[in-house]
């Protein structure tokens, strides 16, 4: 374990657990959470999720699951450099995304247009809070009470996003619980705002690997990005041979280490000009987990290019488009036919929320077999498998 910097969270002042659970004499209490993650059913899931490609189109690009050790591995990097608690930074990552649908984004929106449909009055499906439902109430392990029984710290670490309604109605189940920031308007955590961050440095990375590697992207175009154009250059003037993968990967890494030293820095500098010196200040305090204003800049213009130039490619639209039909019937079938859900599911009520729980935990492998099933062959999910 590192040394803890006064700012740090501590598992010794943790706030606790929603059922009580006696220490562990060999582990700390974000250490113990990290190793309740990692044998839970949805993180077994995550390695057959899609992250932007379809888990079945290719077996080099990156999985939820995948992209999940990634976001924790460079969270756990800086949370050294920074003096934070690395178990609390590695269970908030590896816990990130499992609430998230099959088929990545597409399924996500899919989800929420059809749950709203159904249930206006219902506030549409999120996914962060679907991972906070997950490990609070959806995975079955214990004799004692339901979910994984997590810290708050990391449960608070998992809700990234939360409207207000959704804030009040975990605020009203959990008084000054995790809703309540939503509601306060406070920071989370350093070690959970650094996840986050963690989150968009691994996509923003490995996207363009898998676009380059799908054939989306070419290597020239990339050279459009300043930022990457200067990297290219670095690499090319220690190296002038290089060329290929070789050529791409020595980019990528030059990309991760500049986020992420620009990160450490940046984060420094905020902590130390707000004057923070422990961890309740960080919650008064703004964000202070950030990339310096030049680097955020140019991010924000690689995003743009990764929206533009891979999210809506016409190749990644069309298996989209079907994905997202495949959410959408199979949440009509079920809803009318409630029978067709596994027995455990099927006397839950509302309907609605027993439906979306069911397709959110589903794998990409799995929606396509029960699509296929209720619709049969020569379905649209034959079209995507
Ligand atoms: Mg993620």
């Amino acid at each position: 374990m590192n040394e803890l910097a006064p700012y740090a969270s501590r598992s010794e002042d943790s706030r606790g657990r929603r059922y009580l659970l006696p220490p562990d004499p060999h582990r700390n209490e974000f250490q113990r959470d990290r190793d309740r993650i990692v044998h839970s059913t949805a993180f077994r899931r995550l390695v057959y999720k899609t992250q932007v490609f379809l888990n079945h189109e290719g077996d080099l690009f990156r999985t939820r699951l995948t992209h999940t050790l990634e976001v924790a591995q460079m969270a756990r990097s800086m949370a050294r450099r920074l003096g934070l608690h690395e178990d609390l930074c590695e269970a908030i990552s590896l816990a990130h995304d499992l609430g998230h649908t099959p088929f990545g984004h597409a399924g996500q929106d899919a989800l929420d247009e059809a749950y709203r449909a159904a249930a206006p009055d219902a506030g549409g499906f999120e996914h962060n809070l679907q991972s906070l439902r997950v490990v609070d109430l959806l995975e079955e392990r214990y004799p004692e009470y339901p979910g994984l029984n997590l810290c708050f710290e990391t449960r608070e670490g998992i809700l990234k996003h939360c409207s207000r309604r959704n804030a009040q109605a975990l605020e009203d189940d959990e008084p000054g619980g995790v809703g309540r920031r939503f509601l306060e308007r406070t920071q989370p955590s350093l070690e959970a705002q650094l996840a986050n961050l963690a989150d968009s440095i691994a996509y923003n990375a490995h996207d363009l690997d898998d676009g380059v590697r799908a054939g989306l992207l070419d290597y020239e175009q990339l050279l459009e990005l300043p930022l990457l154009a200067r990297l290219h250059a670095q690499a090319i003037a220690a190296h002038p041979e290089l060329v290929g993968r070789r050529l791409l990967y020595t980019l990528l890494r030059g990309l991760i280490a500049q986020l992420i030293d620009d990160t450490v820095r940046a984060t420094l500098k905020a902590i130390e000009q707000d004057g923070i010196d422990s961890a309740d200040a960080v919650r008064r305090a703004p964000p202070l987990v950030r990339m310096s204003e030049a680097t955020a800049a140019q991010v924000q213009e690689l995003q743009a290019f990764l929206r533009d130039r891979l999210y809506r490619h016409e190749r990644v639209w069309r298996t989209t488009r079907a994905a997202q039909q495949v959410i959408r019937e199979l949440f009509t079938a079920y809803l009318q036919r409630p029978d067709e859900l596994p027995e455990a599911h099927r006397e839950r009520r509302p309907l609605e929320v027993a439906v979306v729980d069911y397709i959110a935990g589903m794998t990409d492998r799995f929606a396509l077999r029960e699509h296929m099933r209720l619709f049969g062959p020569g379905s649209l999910a034959a079209e995507l498998a």
